[in-house]
């Protein structure tokens, strides 16, 4: 097997795997492990947010890198093939995520985005999610 099929396939593989939102899963059974409760998928808040605290009154989003345009990030490029439609596109995504967390600020939720990225530093997420959600009660 060529260099060229193992990256091809790699790539490929990256794919399947952000479209099962892997990252999803893996916050919200490190939140779970560290006791805290939560919903998932509330609709009638701004954005849908992923993981949902109703008794802190906080909310996360987990973020795809190139779905929403992190910033700096290895694994934001935009498609060369069709930029016309991505950039605008990808732009929108963006817009409409800080839409959305302003909308939440304004009504007393605080949000918190993790990135794709930031799921494979296991030690430093814990950190950010315990600072964001505060100590668990009854523990
Ligand atoms: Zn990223």
């Amino acid at each position: 097997m060529d260099s060229r099929s193992i990256s091809a396939r790699s790539e490929n593989m990256r794919r399947i795997r952000s479209r099962n939102t892997l990252p999803e899963m893996v916050v919200r059974s490190m939140v779970h492990a560290l006791g805290y409760r939560f919903r998932l998928h509330q609709g009638n808040l701004p954005g849908r947010p992923d993981i949902v605290f109703p008794s802190r009154k906080r909310v996360i989003f987990v973020h795809g890198c190139f779905w929403h345009a992190h910033r700096g990030c290895a694994r934001t490029h935009v498609p060369k093939t069709n930029d016309a439609y991505w950039v605008p596109k990808l732009a929108g995504n963006k817009d409409r995520d800080r839409r959305n967390r302003r909308e939440l600020a304004t009504s007393g939720w605080r949000s918190l985005v993790i990135w794709e990225c930031e799921i494979q530093n296991r030690g430093r997420l814990i950190g950010k999610l315990t600072k964001f959600l505060g100590p668990t009660k009854g523990r």
